[in-house]
């Protein structure tokens, strides 16, 4: 069994962006459960077909088909050494499976307030030839490459309401769950994305 990290925290925490650093850091893979389901619906699978219906209305996709995807990806042959896990487990019961297939040696949670997360994500942009996640105000793409830009379907206002939903009834239990375990290291995400970069830089030197 290998040591992986989960980074933890509502949707519009700034767990992407933050993850490349920890890849660098680390030189562990991401591994993250929206960007592989984002392919599946963009290939056309009739198991993206099916998350489409959830992701679009902000629910979380079922466990099952979530444990399915992680345990195939962890079969490949870069996750040996560990993996950076990127919003997932959501919810109790994949943390549980998790247990199962891999050993997790600490749970970097991003905290950010309900009322920054709308402004966040409602003004997020990606430019899909690189993945760079950029912010209308906080994060402004070059101007040449602003005409290529493009917004996720679930990135408005009333669907990011009903993942912050989501998060709090079925994820955010979670927190608990992994302090119990003393593996949650918590990291104040309402800063700029310098300073939370230095905390999650803080965090990845005391656990390595
Ligand atoms: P994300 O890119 O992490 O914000 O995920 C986008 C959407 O994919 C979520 O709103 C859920 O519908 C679905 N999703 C991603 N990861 C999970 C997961 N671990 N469990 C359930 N649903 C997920």
């Amino acid at each position: 069994m290998t040591e992986s990290i989960v980074l933890f925290g509502p949707p519009g925490a700034g767990k992407g962006t933050q993850a490349g650093r920890i890849v660098e850091l680390t030189g562990k893979p991401q591994i993250s459960t929206g960007d592989m389901l984002r392919a599946a619906v963009k290939a056309g699978s009739p198991m993206g077909l099916a998350a489409k219906e959830y992701m679009d209305a902000g629910l979380l996709v079922s466990d099952e088909v979530i444990i399915g995807l992680i345990e195939e990806r962890l079969q490949n042959d870069d996750a040996g050494q560990g993996v950076l896990f990127d919003g997932f487990p959501r919810t109790i019961p994949q943390a549980e499976s998790l247990e199962e297939i891999a050993t997790v040696s600490s749970v970097i949670s991003i905290e950010v307030p309900d009322d920054a997360i709308v402004d966040r994500i409602v003004g997020r942009r990606m430019d899909p030839e690189t993945g760079e996640i950029y912010h209308v105000s906080f994060k402004p793409a070059p101007t040449e490459i602003q005409d290529r830009l493009v917004q996720r379907p679930d990135d408005t206002e009333e669907t990011v309401r009903a993942r912050l939903g989501a998060y709090h009834t079925q994820t955010a239990p979670l927190a608990d769950w992994y302090s119990e375990r003393g593996l949650l290291i918590r990291i104040d995400g309402d800063a700029s994305i310098e300073q939370v970069g230095a905390s999650v830089e803080e965090a990845i030197a005391s656990i390595s």
